[in-house]
This record gives structure tokens, C-alpha cells and sequence, in this order.
């Protein structure tokens, strides 16, 4: 796909599948992120008002015990090792940053069950730093587009950089994901009505074509 052709499709995708940032508090942010990790959006919001009724502060949650985390979390799953990782995550803060979540990548990635999606959201959402977030609905539609072919995420974010405009890394994220959960899903993509059939090699009315 042409850089032209791929940049108006990357400014498409945000402008049609916006994702609202409601929240830019870090430590929420944060801790939300962590919470969402193979959760659907439901119940990590469920998950995360009850948390942060009984536990709003670092300085709350790094006294808390894993076993008064628990109910209010177990809906999000795997809510035993991410009531571990949270508290670490809040004893740390609280240990080496005075209860502030760090703006630097490095920092952020060295916090418990924090990888760069997460830490790159943190630094985009709440510092207003460019970040591109690549989670399952980036990678495998930036792969359908043809803009790059990656195995990973990772591989994902490492490529997609320079292919898109630094401006729009941060919103790219949760457009995506809306665009990806709307039509381009992970089995079965809409294609037929998806606005982008034409350019896309993916596209199953251009394997259709003769
Ligand atoms: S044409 Fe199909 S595969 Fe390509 S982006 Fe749209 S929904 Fe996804």
C-alpha cells in the first residue's frame, strides 16, 4: 500500500472507530491497563470500579493483601496474579517514586506484569508522549492492510513506526481496537462493509475478483 493511500487509512480509522479517553489519571490508567490483560472491556470496567472504590492511592493499595483484592478483581480473571502484580506494582511506586507512575518507558517496563502495550497506553493516555500501543487488533489488521508483516507485536510496533506519522501512534491504538472489534474481526473480517476493501490485499471481495 502507498504511504499517501496508508496514511489516509490510518486518519480514517481514527476518525470513524474514535476511542474515548475517559480516565488520565496514571496510577488508574495503570492499574486499569493491568487489570484489562485478556479481559474484555465489560469486565475490566467492573473490575476497576470496584478496586478503586476501597483502593484509589498507590499508598491504599501497597498496604492492601492479595486476599482483599481478590473479589473485587476476580471478574477480570487470572485475579489471583494480578492482585500480586498490582500491589507489587503500588509498593513500588510508593518505594522508589514517592507514589508517582513514572513517564519514562524504561521505568514503566520494569513494573510487574507491565509490557510495552501497556507502558506505551500509560505514556500516550496520560503524559500526552507519542507511544504506539500494538495489542492482537493492531498487529493482525496493520498485517491484513499489507502495511508490514510481523509475527509479533513487537515485530508490530518496531515496523508500524516509521510507517505512520508520529501524531497518529497514540490515537492508532484504540481506533483499532474499535475497528477490530466493529468489522475487521479476528475471524470472519466484514469485509463487504469494511471501507478499506479496495485497497486491502486482505480483503476476501479482492480474492473474489478475477
Ligand atoms: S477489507 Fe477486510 S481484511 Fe481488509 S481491513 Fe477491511 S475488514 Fe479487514
Amino acid at each position: 500500500m502507498e504511504f499517501q493511500t496508508r496514511i489516509a487509512v490510518a486518519r480514517k480509522i481514527i476518525e470513524d472507530f474514535p476511542r474515548e479517553i475517559c480516565c488520565k489519571d496514571p496510577f488508574r490508567v495503570l492499574i486499569g491497563t493491568v487489570l484489562s490483560q485478556r479481559a474484555k472491556d465489560e469486565q475490566t470496567e467492573l473490575a476497576e470500579k470496584l478496586l478503586f472504590e476501597r483502593y484509589s492511592t498507590p499508598q491504599a493499595l501497597a498496604q492492601a493483601r492479595e486476599s482483599q483484592i481478590y473479589p473485587l478483581i476476580k471478574n477480570s480473571g487470572m485475579y489471583r496474579q494480578k492482585a500480586k502484580r498490582i500491589i507489587e506494582i503500588a509498593q513500588i511506586l510508593m518505594n522508589d517514586y514517592q507514589g508517582i507512575v513514572p513517564s519514562h518507558l524504561d521505568r514503566l517496563l520494569c513494573l510487574p506484569g507491565v509490557g510495552r502495550k501497556t507502558a506505551n497506553i500509560v505514556l500516550y493516555v496520560c503524559f500526552g508522549i507519542p507511544a504506539l500501543a500494538v495489542d492482537t487488533h493492531v498487529h493482525r489488521i496493520a498485517n491484513r492492510l499489507g502495511w508490514l508483516q510481523t509475527k509479533t507485536p513487537e515485530q508490530t510496533e518496531m515496523r508500524l513506526k516509521p510507517l505512520v506519522p508520529e501524531t497518529l501512534w497514540g490515537p492508532l491504538n484504540g481506533s483499532m481496537v474499535n475497528f477490530g472489534k466493529a468489522v475487521c474481526k479476528p475471524i470472519k473480517p466484514l469485509c463487504q462493509i469494511c471501507a478499506f476493501s479496495d485497497p486491502c490485499p486482505s480483503s476476501i471481495l479482492q480474492k473474489k475478483r478475477p
